[in-house]
């Protein structure tokens, strides 16, 4: 049996038309269906979505929904006009959109939408929990697009081993602007329930990883965002066409038509192409203008071009793309009426959808395509353009769509720069043959090689892939209840030689505003006495504080001590031995000093702490929302400037370290390895990001334990200090 794939967009791929009490269907084609055609052989696809509006006072909808179900493998969401209205025209389209696209002035923003926005992705989560249930809960959830951003919390909330992915098909902008949204914390939540995020450009990534930072705080690797409950692969996928399907259309007899009518319009001249739906983000206006500019500059060519727009009919019930289409008619009157006087005017402006194939006839006899959007998460036309060309033509192309990081032979332009475009245009007729061939089969080459089966293969893997690593990684973390307790002091008992890695703050020490307060009391001394006179046990504190502090404290027991996230080792009753090699330049440590000593200046109640090969920020006296937000500021910061630095930047609780790369807790196994110790039981337990080193580092059947909260590579997870101190005490009780 093929696996399925629940494959959720606001729109079905077919739509409904309903004639006198029955109803038929029509598919949409192009878009979605057609990018996840190639997974058709491998997988099955069901697919879930609004069919369009329908008039459900002529018809069953239970009706509509098992026909849906037999011929497309589809399960429909009706919505109401009030929910489409507030959803997908308000929230989705009046706020998310000019927001995604850096264009906040186009937003207008109403509470209640929002709240529809939040019922119908319920709505979305709820049909998919129900599938999910009906069918296998593993099979795989591929969610589209900004409409349906919280629907990945949704279901995960559900059911918590859910394999959900998301697709991005817009820009992300930078988080300045993403912070300009309502309830910005709770959409980021929302893609947060996914195990894959996939986004069209890689700045759309790091803008991203950025917002997580400012918003929520939340810290995330190059490639993965580790949570509480599960991690979250994230990647740049950039859509694409199929130059296969495009070249079949072209194949049929009928396109010889369709390039008769073509060069009626085209008339002998060069023709300039540009095709958009008629939104706001295409950059329609200033491109217009550009051209009306370049026919001033250029009077003698006037009579010798035709700018051929397409502009397809979009989002009419908005007030903004009412205005915006009588703001193209004027320019686009402007132009015909100042050059009324030739045979055939320079610009041709058609407001309507064309069929593919006669689109295919236009880009084939374009001999410049003209793709100038404001902001765009893609553009299709700029590679559908290439994909029919191939070995000639000129793509001017705007430098702010997603598009402009593949095809980089473009004649890059700033939509916003009208005499940048009307000089490329002159460029773009003037080029000569031979460099026209050179740039165009360049982008041919990466677009038959990206086309959209790649893209989609490439999500799906990577979606299965996180979810199995997933698995693998993390299994659950389970808490040390008291049945597992006995087993873990069972199985020490019976080992022969036994290793016990104990953090210091926040598992063995509550943790304190001053660091130098936690030092250990009456009942830790006690606890240490104990456990370190268990017969053929090795105790080992493995501590990021510095070497003296930790030996005042602990060195009068008979333990291992690893200090500075094991920058140093030292034995029970040796020398502290360094772990760092000698060639290792430590000039880093005063450049990071200044700025922390900036970040102390501005923010109150921190201070730096300074260790032998390590600098650690702390700012727990802080006010603790102005503390956090300094810590982000300061970790982009740092990041920015120390990249490529063997450097780790780590933020931990409360304190942000910055440190040598490769020294961490964990090295301590290895280390006393090398001494000749060989052990056949493991314990480990610690609190914070640290520690994982340490839990990474144990062999696989060693017992890990996670003090508190958090995300975690541990097995078993323990409340709190308390709890810790308890479990040695039982442990030590033999
Ligand atoms: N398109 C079409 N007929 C038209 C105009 C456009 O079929 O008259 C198609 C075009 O082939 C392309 C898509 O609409 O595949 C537009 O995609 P793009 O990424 O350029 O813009 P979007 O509309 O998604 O913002």
């Amino acid at each position: 049996m093929k696996q399925r794939i629940l494959v959720v967009a606001n729109r079905l791929p077919v739509a409904i038309q309903v004639t006198e009490r029955s109803f038929h269907f029509q598919p949409s084609p192009g878009g979605l269906a057609s990018a996840l055609s190639a997974l058709n052989d491998a997988y099955e696809l069901m697919w879930i979505g609004w069919p369009g509006e329908v008039d459900l006072s002529m018809i069953q909808p239970e009706n509509i929904s098992t026909e849906l179900k037999k011929e497309y493998n589809a399960s429909a969401i009706f919505l109401t006009r009030r929910q489409l209205n507030r959803f997908y025209f308000g929230f989705s389209n009046r706020v998310l959109w000019p927001v995604l696209h850096y264009l906040p002035t186009h937003i207008d923003y109403d509470e209640k939408d929002f709240r529809v926005y939040r019922e119908v992705n319920r709505v979305f989560a709820d049909r998919i929990v129900e599938e999910l249930q009906a069918g296998n809960t593993q099979d795989i959830v591929w969610v589209h697009d900004y409409q349906l951003m919280l629907v990945p919390a949704m279901v995960r909330e559900k059911i918590p081993e859910a394999r959900i992915g998301f697709f991005l098909h817009t820009p992300f902008p930078s988080s300045e602007m993403f912070r300009a949204l309502p309830y910005r914390e709770e959409l980021l939540k929302g893609l947060l329930g996914s195990n894959l995020i996939g986004f069209q450009t890689h700045s759309g990534l790091r803008h991203f990883r950025s917002s997580l930072l400012h918003i929520l705080g939340l810290d995330s690797e190059i490639n993965r965002i580790d949570l509480e409950d599960h991690s979250v692969q994230i990647g740049a996928y950039p859509i694409s066409v199929d130059p296969a399907k495009i070249a079949a259309a072209m194949e049929e007899p009928d396109f010889e038509e369709d390039l008769r009518i073509v060069r009626q319009i085209k008339k002998g001249r060069k023709m300039i192409l540009s095709v958009d739906r008629l939104d706001y983000t295409k950059g329609i206006p200033e491109r217009l203008s550009a051209y009306k500019k370049f026919l001033e500059r250029n009077p003698e060519k006037a009579g010798e071009v035709v700018l051929v727009q397409v502009a397809v009919p979009s989002r009419t019930k908005i007030p903004d793309y009412r205005h915006l289409k009588d703001q193209v008619e004027v320019i686009v009157m402007d132009i015909i009426e100042a050059h009324e006087t030739l045979p055939d005017s320079p610009i041709q402006f058609m407001y309507r959808s064309l069929p593919f194939r006669r689109l295919a006839a236009f880009y084939r006899e374009a001999d410049v395509a003209l793709v100038t959007p404001y902001f765009d998460g893609m553009n299709l036309v700029a590679k559908e353009y290439v994909a029919v060309k191939k070995d000639h033509g000129v793509l001017v192309l705007s430098e702010l769509a997603g598009a402009a990081s593949e095809l980089g032979e473009a004649i890059i332009i700033n939509p916003w720069n009208r005499d940048q475009i009307s000089d490329a245009l002159e460029t773009a007729l003037e080029l000569g043959q031979d460099e026209c061939t050179r740039r165009m089969t360049a982008m041919y080459e990466r677009v038959k090689r990206n086309n959209v089966h790649y893209w989609s293969r490439s999500f799906l893997e990577d979606l299965i892939r996180s979810t199995e690593e997933h698995a693998d990684r993390h299994g659950p973390v389970m808490p040390l209840n008291i049945q597992k307790r006995n087993e873990l002091k069972e199985v020490m008992e019976q080992s022969s030689r036994r290793l016990l890695l104990l953090d210091y703050d926040g598992t063995l020490a509550e943790i304190q505003n001053l660091p130098l307060a936690a030092a250990p009391d009456q009942e830790l001394r006690e606890i240490m006495e104990r456990i370190t006179a268990l017969k053929n046990t090795d105790v080992a504190i493995v501590t990021g504080r510095k070497r003296q502090e930790i030996e005042d404290w602990m060195g009068k027991f008979p333990v291992i001590l690893s200090a500075e996230h094991g920058l140093w080792i030292r034995m029970v009753g040796e020398d502290w031995d360094k772990q760092l090699p000698e060639s290792h330049d430590l000039a880093w440590l005063a450049t990071v000093e200044d700025i922390f000593e900036q970040f102390n200046l501005k923010t109150p109640g921190s201070f730096t702490e300074k260790k032998e090969a390590a600098l650690a920020w702390h700012y727990r006296l802080s006010d603790p929302t102005f503390g956090k937000w300094q810590a982000r500021e300061l970790v982009m910061h740092l990041k920015n400037m120390l990249s490529g630095a063997p450097l780790d930047v780590l933020d931990g609780k409360s304190v942000i370290e910055v440190r040598v790369q490769g020294i961490h807790k964990g090295n301590i196994l290895p280390y006393l390895e090398g001494t000749g110790r060989s052990y056949d039981f493991h314990m480990a337990a610690g609190d914070d990001a640290t520690d994982e080193h340490l839990f990474q580092a144990l062999p696989s059947d060693g017992w890990s334990i996670k003090i508190g909260a958090g995300y975690t590579h541990a097995h078993y997870r323990l409340n709190g200090v308390r709890d810790f101190r308890s479990l040695l005490k039982f442990l030590a009780d033999s």
